[in-house]
């Protein structure tokens, strides 16, 4: 199948046409429907009002992933939107996966934002309940949960399905999205978690990204029980991978941020590299040759936070796109200077707070 099937002629920004069976307009459904090893990628979200730096985190990534998530302030610490992300995302023909956390707004701005998000051209949206405020740097703020996942999923199906709100009012025109949810197979209860996968199954979950896998062999086990369960028939399972930039970082976050596992021997194994980066981006590699070849997944999520630079060359040494080019930003006639910027931000990497303000000065 020809990539340029992924593109809409008018514009990369505008959906693509509607085919029989899609719930989206959107390249990941068709890459994850003709049965192609997918990628996405975890954008950082800039603690800054400036749309390059949204332009810039996104272009390391260009033409190596089939989408681009758009955090709802994880860890419950305050970023730019996920809504803002997605906005400036669409605007450059890139496909979006909106993560919507239930902590900070409730169902009526829920249901106002999948709309604003579907009109932008946001085809894929990720339902989650959401961290706790007690994990964020903000602990006093007031925690809504008015929806979790579950009850989210069955909100935004309703309205793309039944063209109309919770309340039962109408929608002229409803939204067109690819609905996900979170999975966690590597903290217990282990038997629960393919329960709670199915149950996001029900509600309406036709994706699902999991949690940073450092774990093959537990992965394996719970996919087993998927297998059994037929859930790999009924939904697309992507994978969390992400390089580890040191053996303290690792050890940080197994102990810091809330559902993740990281064995002694990837800590240790780290930790023994004369290298610790490049052995965590090795172990990265490794782990997504294992994953890859576990019956039932159907594409990797790179999370690779702050290392993001990194993702391009995990993705290509992996070789999980088999030669595949997903989708590439290529500038348009009334962006001079665009294929310049682009090329120089795929030799340096994202660019860094200092150069932006040295580069602002320069301009101003
Ligand atoms: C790919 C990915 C992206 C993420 N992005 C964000 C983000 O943008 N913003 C953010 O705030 N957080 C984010 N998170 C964190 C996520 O919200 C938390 O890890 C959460 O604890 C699990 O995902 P969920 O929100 O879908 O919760 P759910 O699966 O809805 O569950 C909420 C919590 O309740 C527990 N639970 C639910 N039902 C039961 C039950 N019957 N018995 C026992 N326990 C139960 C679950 O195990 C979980 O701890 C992300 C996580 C992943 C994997």
């Amino acid at each position: 199948m020809s990539p340029l099937q992924d593109i809409n002629p008018l514009d990369p920004g505008l959906p693509l046409d509607p085919l029989p069976g899609h719930s989206s307009r959107g390249r990941l459904e068709r890459v994850l429907r003709r049965g192609e090893f997918a990628v996405t990628a975890e954008l950082n979200p800039p603690d800054s009002a400036n749309p390059q730096d949204v332009y810039d985190r996104a272009a390391v990534f260009d033409g190596w992933v089939d989408g681009i998530n758009a955090v709802d302030a994880s860890g419950a610490n305050a970023h730019m939107s996920s809504v803002g992300i997605c906005a400036l995302l669409t605007r450059m023909g890139y496909a979006p996966i909106m993560q919507i956390s239930c902590r900070d707004k409730n169902r009526i701005a829920i249901q106002g934002d999948v709309l604003g998000a579907s009109a932008m051209g946001v085809q894929n949206i990720l339902c989650l309940t959401g961290d706790g405020v007690q994990t964020g740097d903000q602990p006093g703020a007031k925690p809504v949960f008015d929806l979790d996942s579950m009850s989210l999923l069955e909100t935004i199906r309703t309205m793309r399905d039944e063209a109309k709100f919770l309340s039962g009012r109408k929608l002229t025109t409803p939204p067109t999205v690819f609905l996900g949810a979170a999975i966690n197979p590597f903290v217990p209860p282990f038997e629960f978690r393919p329960l709670h996968f199915a149950k996001k199954i029900r509600a309406g979950a036709q994706f699902v990204q999991s949690q940073y896998c450092y774990d093959v062999a537990r992965l394996r086990d719970f996919m087993i029980r998927v297998r059994d369960m037929g859930l790999d028939e009924q939904c697309f399972i992507l994978v969390g991978v992400g390089p580890l930039a040191s053996a303290k970082t690792a050890r940080w976050m197994a102990n810091n941020v809330p559902g993740v596992h990281i064995p002694d021997a990837v800590i240790k194994r780290i930790e023994g590299a004369a290298d610790q980066k490049a052995e965590g981006k090795r172990l990265c590699i490794d782990i997504i040759n294992e994953v890859k070849e576990i019956a039932g997944v159907h594409g990797v999520h790179v999370m690779a936070y702050r290392q993001e630079e990194y993702v391009a060359e995990i993705v290509h040494e992996s070789g999980v796109l088999k030669g595949r080019k997903p989708w590439q930003r290529e500038a348009r006639a009334d962006e001079p200077g665009l294929v310049e910027r682009m090329e120089a931000l795929r030799q340096r990497g994202p660019v860094s707070p200092e150069k932006m303000a040295e580069r602002a000065a320069t301009s101003a």
